[in-house]
C-alpha cells in the first residue's frame, strides 16, 4: 500500500465543497486515513512550497495558501500517488480532463482546489510535514 499527502486548498474550503471533494476521492477507491483542518501560517506555506521559491508566483501562492483554512489529509491506495495525481487533473483547470477534481471545481491555475504529492520521496516528506505517525490510522 502507498500513501500520499493531499491538501484541499483555500478556494475549496471557502466554497464549502470539501465534502464533495472527499466524495470524489473515496469514489475513486482511495482511503482517507488521516485528516485535519488547519490554517497555514506563512512560514509553513513557504516551507511547503520551498521548491517553487524562485518562481514568479511564489509570493501569490503562499498568500493564497494562508488566506483560509486548508484540509491536509493522507490518502492510501495501491498506487495512491499516481492515482491521486490522475484524479486531481492538470494544474491549470483549462487543461484538466473530464472526471477530475480540478475540472469539476478549480477556479484557475493557482486556485486549483487540491494538492497531491508527485513522487514517493516527496510524499514521505510532505506527510511528515503535517502528521506524526500516531495520527495516521490505516
Ligand atoms: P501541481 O503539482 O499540479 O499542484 O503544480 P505545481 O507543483 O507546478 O505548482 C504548485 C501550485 O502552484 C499549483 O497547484 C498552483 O496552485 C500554483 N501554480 C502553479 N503554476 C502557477 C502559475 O503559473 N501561476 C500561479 N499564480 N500559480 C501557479
Amino acid at each position: 500500500m502507498e500513501q500520499t499527502l493531499s491538501i484541499i486548498k483555500p478556494d475549496a474550503t471557502k466554497r464549502n465543497i470539501t465534502g464533495r471533494i472527499n466524495a470524489m476521492i473515496e469514489d475513486s477507491g482511495l482511503r482517507i486515513i488521516a485528516q485535519k483542518r488547519i490554517i497555514l501560517d506563512l512560514k509553513m506555506a513557504e516551507g511547503f512550497y520551498e521548491v517553487h521559491k524562485e518562481r514568479p508566483f511564489f509570493r501569490d501562492l503562499c498568500d493564497y495558501m494562508t488566506s483560509a483554512p486548508v484540509i491536509v489529509q493522507v490518502l492510501q491506495g495501491k498506487n495512491a500517488i499516481e492515482d491521486y495525481r490522475k484524479l486531481m487533473g492538470s494544474t491549470d483547470p483549462k487543461n484538466a480532463e473530464d472526471g477530475t477534481i480540478r475540472k469539476a471545481y478549480a477556479l484557475g491555475i493557482q486556485e486549483n482546489s487540491v494538492h497531491g504529492s508527485d513522487s514517493p520521496e516527496n510524499a514521505k516528506i510532505e506527510i511528515g510535514y503535517f502528521f506524526s505517525d500516531n495520527e495516521i490510522i490505516a
